[in-house]
């Protein structure tokens, strides 16, 4: 059954089923029917025999004998006479009724078995049954009750040829009959899983079509009923959506990188030219060399930046979950970065205790870094960074508050873009990549981000988690 196809797998073990089942149904139908007819056919015997008793008097005066009507068999019996009436009937529908002596000798009637069952005892109101050659027999045999004389005995056979016959013709229907309808709903069946597996083989049409070709904008749409088949196509097409959506970010990831490693790569190159065009003095190529260093560190930063991005956004499965004390957390992080001082910016810690969230350690330090060290490198001269833990309800709600030179409204939505940078920052270092990276932590952690900011007043992020 290995290389056999869904429709020829469904098409024989439909053909299999409705084989056993017809095969099940014709044996009970010629069961029931022999019942049928062979009670029929006993009860017809013994209504026969029993109605030719009636038939038969016993006649002990001979001079009642004219009594006798002539159409009427008289036989001399012991000492009176037999008389059985015409209405007698010995064969009839194929039973045959014939009157015996006490001693076994056939007085009247017919039987087809005579000679067969000449010497056997009679057997009183039992039906048997006889096999003589190809035909079965039933034998019906019963003492006669008829006053004035005792020891006679009817005896009915009935070959059972008819019943026999019309079982037989049930079975040879059966046989010829039976295969041709199972061949015919076999191929309906084959014709009717072709029409059903259709759309399966639309999909897989498509979906070669898709993974051949390099065009991850198509979809298979699939058209008709909600069925199991439709619901496949729609995960497929959401599918082949996600694997577009990730191409289209790894394209988009490459192209921005390659822009933003352009710039200082030409600052460099022409920095080269310039000073190697001719003789310098001695400050000027101590002012290049210091140029080629800061787009060169620049470079250096943007390359680690996105070597910690991809890492991040590529393995995110290989950052597990588990019970992260945050208060402990922001109070480790918060107490390293208040020793960087930049431009005497005080940084103050307040953290509830003893709040956990489900999360993981490595991204929770670079989320809280990653904001801080904004609020240092956008930060006013002697400013403040505020750093908060609180817990309100089932939330934990961390918020790092400056009053560095904030953002511009039109800038807000952007910030988490990857390599974005509001205009008014980008005399600062950076490259564009750290709240990219925040809102990834913060996804992983299905946590939420907002931000609130006014120009010159400072800027206030709070994430909020989901408390254990
Ligand atoms: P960058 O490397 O430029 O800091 P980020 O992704 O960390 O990149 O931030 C994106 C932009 O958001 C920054 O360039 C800056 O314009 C703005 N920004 C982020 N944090 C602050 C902040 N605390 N104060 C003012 N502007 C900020």
């Amino acid at each position: 059954m290995k290389n056999i196809t869904i429709r020829s797998k469904i098409t024989i073990l439909f053909a299999i089923s409705l084989l056993v089942i017809s095969m099940i149904l014709f044996l009970l139908l010629r069961y029931i029917s022999g019942i049928v007819l062979y009670n029929t056919a006993r009860n017809f015997l013994l209504s026969s025999v029993n109605a030719n008793e009636d038939q038969i008097v016993y006649i002990q005066d001979g001079n009642s004998l004219k009594d006798v009507a002539d159409s009427d068999f008289t036989i001399a019996y012991h000492e009176g006479y037999l008389a059985i009436d015409d209405d007698f009937l010995d064969v009839i529908n194929n039973v045959y009724v014939a009157l015996y002596s006490e001693d076994g000798n056939l007085i009247y009637g017919s039987n087809p078995l005579a000679n067969q069952l000449r010497g056997e005892t009679f057997v009183e109101n039992t039906i048997r049954e006889y096999q003589y050659e190809q035909t079965k027999y039933q034998i019906y045999e019963r003492k006669v009750n008829v006053s004035g004389v005792d020891g006679l005995w009817l005896r009915g056979v009935m070959p059972l040829t008819v019943q026999d016959n019309q079982l037989q013709d049930i079975t040879m229907i059966a046989i010829f009959i039976l295969p041709i309808l199972i061949a015919l709903a076999s191929l309906f069946a084959y014709f009717l899983s072709g029409r059903m597996l259709e759309p399966i083989r639309y999909i897989d049409k498509l979906s070669s079509e898709i993974t051949h070709g390099t065009d991850l904008k198509r979809r298979i749409q699939l058209e008709g009923p909600d069925d199991e088949i439709h619901q496949l196509a729609n995960t497929i097409d959401s599918m082949i959506g996600r694997l577009d959506e990730a191409f289209e970010t790894e394209k988009q990831f490459t192209s921005d990188a390659s822009h933003e490693l352009r710039t200082p790569m030409s600052v460099i190159i022409a920095e080269c030219e310039y000073i190697l065009d001719k003789d310098r003095e001695k400050e000027e190529y101590v002012d290049a060399l210091r140029t080629i260093l800061r787009q060169g560190s620049r470079m250096n930063g943007l390359i680690n930046d996105m070597l910690d991005y991809t890492r991040m956004d590529q393995k995110a499965q290989n950052y597990p979950l588990s019970d992260v004390n945050l208060s402990s957390l922001v109070q480790e992080v918060g107490g390293e970065m208040a020793l960087l001082k930049e431009k005497d910016i005080s940084l103050e810690v307040e953290a509830e205790e003893n709040i956990h969230i489900l999360g993981n350690r490595t991204l929770l330090i670079r989320l809280l870094q990653n904001i801080i060290s904004n609020s240092y490198r956008y930060g006013k001269e002697d400013g403040f960074i505020k750093v908060q833990l609180t817990s309100v309800d089932k939330k934990a709600v961390l918020s790092v508050e400056d009053n560095g030179q904030g953002i511009e409204e039109k800038a807000l939505e952007h910030i988490f873009d990857r390599f974005y940078r509001a205009e008014s920052s980008r005399t600062q270092k950076g490259t564009g990549l750290g709240l990219s990276m925040v809102k990834r932590i913060v996804d992983i952690h299905h946590a939420e981000i907002q931000v609130e900011s006014k120009v010159n007043e400072g800027s206030l992020f709070q994430v909020t988690f989901e408390k254990m």
